[in-house]
């Protein structure tokens, strides 16, 4: 699909530079902070917002969108951001942050202050799926972000926001499904799932929960003439899930190279 091919370069050159920086003479770096609800990741761009390093984390600050763990979460963005320059030999100042849809109002002054007590300097907070659209630069259809708590919806038409929802099913959902299923606990699921190897196997277990989010799509899509269905979330890096969410939904569904970075990503270029 077209509509990656700016996406998809980025994010590569992302995947790169987590594991090796790009150490550049820039003079200014941008960050973008994703508090999600199973991984926090940073993302640093340099003055021509081209990616010259990142970082993740696993962690369980945040829950359904919400900062439940204030502590935690600045010690875990400010001992990323540390790591992160000493590989660039540099200061990060800057910083921008998302929250998903419907949130803003609820919890952006939590997520303010993370930032900021993490040591950075917050020029822009935004919600996901804006950040997201800043890397897919969709003008029409749903963007639809299956993380790790949850499912974040927003329908698009003539490049504005008309519609945005969030459901609390994701990633999350599909471990517990496969721990369930083979006896595992929910780190071994975890783990068993990311492995690209286990996708074709785990196709009939995720199943259930896979129709449980089409049928969550069908509900909020089905008062709008959504005619193209864009996936990002790393529950998106499931092989397959865009042709059963196409097939459950009746409408075109493609995904980007790595689905998982796309909003922090975009998170960084909106700083
Ligand atoms: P939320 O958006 O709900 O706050 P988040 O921002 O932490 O959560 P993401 O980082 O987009 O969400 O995605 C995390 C989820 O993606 C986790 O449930 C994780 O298990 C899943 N995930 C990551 N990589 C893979 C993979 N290769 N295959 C399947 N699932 C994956």
């Amino acid at each position: 699909n077209s509509a990656f091919q700016y996406c998809d370069q980025l994010v590569q050159v992302f995947e790169k530079v987590i594991n090796h920086p790009i150490v550049s003479k820039s003079s200014v770096y941008y960050t973008g902070i994703d508090l999600g609800t199973a991984y926090i990741v940073l993302a640093v761009l340099d003055e021509n917002y081209q990616p010259v390093a990142g970082a993740y984390r696993f962690a369980n600050v945040v829950k359904d969108g919400m900062v439940v763990d204030y502590i935690g979460a600045i010690r875990i963005v400010k001992e990323l951001k540390q790591e992160l320059e000493e590989k660039l030999g540099t200061e990060l100042l800057y910083a921008a942050a998302a929250l998903p849809p419907g949130t803003m109002t609820l919890d952006s002054g939590v997520i303010k202050h993370v930032v900021q007590g993490a040591g950075f300097e917050i020029t822009t907070l935004l919600d996901e799926p804006t950040a997201a659209n800043a890397v897919l630069k969709i003008q029409d259809g749903a963007i639809v972000d299956i993380g790790g708590g949850t499912t974040g919806i927003t329908i698009l038409k003539d490049g504005e926001v008309i519609y945005v929802a969030d459901e609390p099913t994701g990633g999350t959902h599909f471990s517990l499904v496969i721990a369930g299923a083979y006896k595992m606990s929910f780190d071994e699921a975890e783990r068993y799932k990311q492995n690209p190897q286990n996708h074709r196997e785990l196709t009939p277990v995720v199943g259930p929960v896979i129709e449980k989010v089409s049928s969550i799509l069908n509900h909020h899509l089905r008062d709008y003439q959504v005619e193209t269905i864009y996936l990002v979330g790393g529950t998106c890096c499931l092989k397959g899930i865009e042709d059963s969410i196409a097939r459950q939904t009746r409408i075109p569904t493609y995904k980007p190279l790595n689905p998982m970075f796309v909003t922090p990503l975009g998170i960084a270029l909106s700083c």
